[in-house]
């Protein structure tokens, strides 16, 4: 394990090869964790949705391939009751994060969750999101800074990098930062990695693809396994 967690890989599994590749260069790097949406929350209805449950498989195959342990989203609670056992971290995502019945379900499992900040939330309306998984018995709360929405809109989102030392500060969960999606561009993962870290953060969750420009969903935010490599080394240094 990294002193700082690392959760890396595509915004999508987009096929068997693609997430066995990316997989096999990550788990050369050393990050901790592979991650691969195959249960996409997209905004716009007409765009990739994801490949479900047979994304899955091939990211299932990817862990057994390479021993790396998976990280994706799940986003019903029929979902988590079928799936959840072949996962090691359930994501819920942003626009979940107000889901209570999922919440209440990821609740009864006794396995890490991985809770994003709502796209417009307080600290206080994720906290008492917390609440519902915790109340249900799971303790393994994971909460991830993924940038929230403010009037700037050159980037996707703002990452509120207050966010981990409030969370340290008022709790006792982990707090993780994903600049990838709080930034939406592939320039700014680097040194936003690296204030999250300075900040205290205890891991991030970066999107990572071989062939950002043709990755199906999210490509400006990709950033490449040699990028990735930079960000840990430097990391690593410091730590
Ligand atoms: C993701 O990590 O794939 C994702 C959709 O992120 P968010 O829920 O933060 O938008
Ligand atoms: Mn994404």
């Amino acid at each position: 394990m990294n002193k700082v967690t690392i959760i890396a890989g595509p915004c999508s599994v987009e096929s068997r090869e693609q997430i066995i590749r990316i997989a096999k260069k990550l788990k050369e790097l050393g990050v901790d964790y592979l991650r691969g949406g195959c249960f996409k929350p997209r905004t716009d209805p007409d765009t990739f949705q994801g490949l479900g449950e047979l994304g899955l498989d091939y990211l299932i195959e990817a862990k057994e391939i390479t021993g790396l342990p998976i990280v994706t989203e799940l986003m019903t609670v029929e979902q988590v009751r079928k799936y959840a056992r072949y996962i090691d971290i359930i994501q819920i995502g942003a626009r979940n994060m107000y889901n209570y019945d999922l919440l209440k379900e990821v609740g009864k499992l006794d396995k890490p969750v991985l809770l994003k900040r709502g796209l417009s939330a307080t600290y206080k309306e994720w906290l008492l999101a917390c609440k519902y998984i915790t109340n249900n018995g799971n303790n393994k709360v994971i909460l991830c800074e993924r940038g929230i929405r403010t009037f700037e809109g050159e980037t996707r989102n703002t990452l509120d990098i207050e966010a981990v030392p409030y969370i340290k500060h008022n709790s006792n969960f982990k707090i993780y930062v994903d600049p990838s999606h709080a930034s939406g561009k592939r320039y700014m993962i680097e040194p936003l990695s690296l204030a999250a870290v300075a900040a205290g953060c205890d891991g991030l969750e970066i999107e990572v693809h071989d062939e950002p420009d043709k990755a199906f969903t999210d490509k400006e935010q990709a950033i490449t396994p040699d990028e990735l490599s930079k960000i840990m080394k430097i990391i690593n240094k410091y730590m």
